[in-house]
């Protein structure tokens, strides 16, 4: 750091130019990300409450009530009101905390958790953390989580299964009604991933699509995440972890003695919080209600079945799967999809690539425009590689 101050009006101008080569959602180029713009009534909020700190919650009662409330919310959502749960930084610490939780209850050492093959990487970081280790099983022909491979992996080590409800790279919904039997008859922890399927599911129901039951409904499921930072258009970092109940988020709690406000209870893995995300959150739950998430779900998700067909009709293109989310797998029988993801990023569209498919999501940010150019430039880049 230089010794001296600099004015304020020449470090700003110099963080603009040093920020210009990141991409932005308002320009439509990111359609391979699960994040979007956050709402402006989110992002006036959470400047305005920027100072509170949730982890410190004698010191701001009132924000930890916003939370709990926010976790109802959302509990209602998922067919259970009576959740217990944080506004936590994202999937990945939604996902580490069930683990956690799964491997307090079970009392077991080196426990295993069985997961589909498709999970989000979040699961290998929490096993690493956590000394568990990751059963990964097959998938079906429908990319669900094959239910005869799930039950051949149970062993006396088995300390939970997790289903997904809207997989990171097709926005598949697994099984998780029979996964919520096997897991019941086995007494094991079921963990139901729905980061990016949370804030979707409930409302494609309501819009009238068939939703096969993934959340607090089936007796098996323990907790679930759910993530406001993806589709709920809440600012980064809102993330959400649900427990079924009371007593099992509180097998994470610790007693944090020190603090300004006075002895508290923290079961997260953050200590001092953003209490200005579940703020956000709760406004933006306030505010939109159930109608206006669905209006949100409803223009995705045109956008992506539009998208879909005309993928379709390049010729030597095809999707993966009908999209049942706003998440889309372009693949090719004859052509090189890693060429094409290349060529697409020299073109500057930040697609994301799986091993055997380009991800394309469709959030709010991206509109018809957006898509005819990348349709554009898809179809040139297949004219080009196949000349
Ligand atoms: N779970 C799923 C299904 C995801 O798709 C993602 C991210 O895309 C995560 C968890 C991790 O979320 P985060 O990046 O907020 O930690």
């Amino acid at each position: 750091m230089q010794n001296q101050r600099l004015p304020e009006d020449s470090v700003l101008k110099e963080l603009e130019y040093r920020l210009k080569d990141d991409f932005t959602y308002a320009s439509g180029r990111i359609i391979g990300s699960m994040c979007t713009i956050p709402h402006p009534l989110a992002r006036k909020v959470y400047t305005r409450y920027l100072e509170k700190n949730i982890g410190d919650s004698g010191l701001f009662p009132a924000v930890d009530k916003l939370e709990n409330e926010t976790v109802t919310l959302i509990g209602e959502l998922l067919s259970n009101p009576a959740a217990s749960g944080h506004i936590v930084t994202g999937g990945t610490e939604a996902n580490t905390l069930a683990l956690w939780a799964a491997r307090k209850l079970s009392k077991k050492k080196n426990g295993e958790v069985v997961v589909p093959a498709s999970v989000h990487c979040s699961f290998d970081k929490a096993a690493d953390m956590l000394g568990l280790k990751i059963i990964k099983v097959r998938l079906n022909n429908r990319f669900q989580v094959d239910i005869d491979a799930v039950k051949d992996a149970l062993n006396p080590k088995t300390i939970a299964i997790v289903g997904i409800a809207g997989t990171t790279g097709l926005g598949v919904v697994d099984p998780i009604d029979r996964l919520s039997e096997i897991a019941s008859e086995n007494s094991i922890y079921l963990h139901v991933d729905a980061a990016f399927g949370g804030f979707v599911l409930p409302f494609l129901k309501e819009l009238g699509h068939s939703v096969p039951d993934f959340d607090f409904s089936l007796s098996g499921v323990r907790s679930i995440t759910v993530d406001p930072h993806k589709m709920g258009l809440a600012p980064i970092p809102s993330g959400g972890i649900l427990f079924r109940d009371e007593r099992l988020r509180k097998t994470l709690a610790f007693k944090i003695s020190y603090l300004a406000g006075g002895e508290t209870e923290q079961s997260t893995l953050a200590g001092t919080r953003s209490g200005a995300s579940v703020i956000a959150v709760w406004t933006l739950m306030r505010h939109f209600g159930r109608d206006g998430y669905r209006e949100t779900v409803k223009n995705c998700l045109q956008l992506t079945f539009d998208l879909a067909e005309r993928i379709r009709k390049i010729h030597g293109l095809d999707v993966v799967r009908e999209p049942t989310m706003n998440v889309i797998g372009i693949k090719s029988r004859e052509l090189d999809i890693h060429r094409i993801a290349l060529e697409l990023r020299l073109k500057k569209w930040a697609i994301s690539l799986f091993p055997h498919h380009i991800r394309v999501v469709i959030m709010p940010h991206v509109k018809r425009q957006h898509i005819d150019r990348f349709l554009q430039d898809l179809q040139s880049i297949v004219d080009k590689i196949k000349s």
